[in-house]
């Protein structure tokens, strides 16, 4: 069941989304050598506390092994899914935090790569292509496409750089739940899967990796790495369909003003 929302309800998730947005900026300032997981877990916390909000990830999954933060933040091989802890950030890392709200009973869920300092070129490729792959599928977010034209838009541009497409994990719908149909793969045909509708509310979020597409669980049950050990990005937005271009819920804007770095503003060689 796919639910079309009103424009009452959109309003409510873009306030859900922003506060999302915004949370993030607030993490972005303490990503740096040195700093503990943990450490951004809790200013996250604080931050949707303070804006009435829910800590959406918290306690979410199997009563037997809930997933135990506020943010998952998983640094280099880790896809997505990591748990905060002591680990202290490095000069060189990529660390990808996922952060989801629920606030007046709407959802909002945004990802965004950070880098720890500075990294290399080959990363520095893969943010880039990531992040690209995002904004080239959230174009394909309109009335009368297919959720297969998002998913082949992420894949194709992410694959014709040489980088693994992650199967295992998808993008989906959101609102009043935090995971809603349709799911929205990053990889796909043209043409195929669910029609997209005016008011359809959709989380979009390539899972890219500098290798293998395949990934493994760690024994945490939750912690999902590359099979290879090769580095991996992690970009979401929500969105609105809507005709003619879709509505972007969440931003980046805020992370952007914190880290000095466009990454959709960037091109490279080759
Ligand atoms: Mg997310
Ligand atoms: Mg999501």
């Amino acid at each position: 069941m796919i639910y079309l929302k009103s424009e009452q309800e959109i309003k409510l998730m873009r306030d859900s989304a922003q506060l999302v947005s915004r949370t993030h900026a607030e993490v972005a300032r303490y990503v740096k050598p040195g700093v503990k997981t943990s450490k951004l877990d809790q200013i996250a916390e604080d931050y949707i506390r303070a804006n009435d909000a829910r800590a959406a990830f918290k306690g979410y999954g199997p009563d037997r092994n809930p997933f135990p933060a506020t943010l998952c933040v998983s640094v280099n091989e880790q896809v997505v899914h990591g748990f905060p802890g002591d680990y202290e950030l490095q000069e060189g890392d990529i660390v990808s935090i996922d952060c989801g709200v629920e606030k007046n009973g709407y959802f909002g869920d945004s990802a965004y790569t950070y880098i720890v300092g500075e990294c290399d070129e080959q990363t520095m490729k893969l943010l880039i292509t990531t992040m690209e792959s995002l904004y080239n599928g959230i174009e394909k977010a309109v009335h009368g496409n297919r959720v297969g034209d998002i998913s082949s838009a992420v894949q194709t541009h992410c694959e014709s750089r040489g980088f693994g497409v992650v199967r295992d994990l998808v993008g989906h719908g959101l609102g009043r739940s935090l995971h809603e149909s349709p799911s929205v793969p990053n990889f796909g045909k043209k043409g195929r899967g669910e029609r997209l509708r005016s008011g359809m509310t959709l989380a979009i979020e390539p899972m890219i990796t500098a290798g293998t597409w395949k990934v493994k669980t760690l024994s945490d049950g939750w912690t999902i790495v590359t099979a290879d050990g090769s580095k991996a990005a992690h970009y979401e937005h929500d969105v609105v369909v809507r005709e003619g271009n879709a509505e972007i819920l969440s931003t980046f804007e805020y992370i952007e003003e914190i880290t000095k770095i466009q990454l959709d503003k960037l091109t490279f060689n080759g």
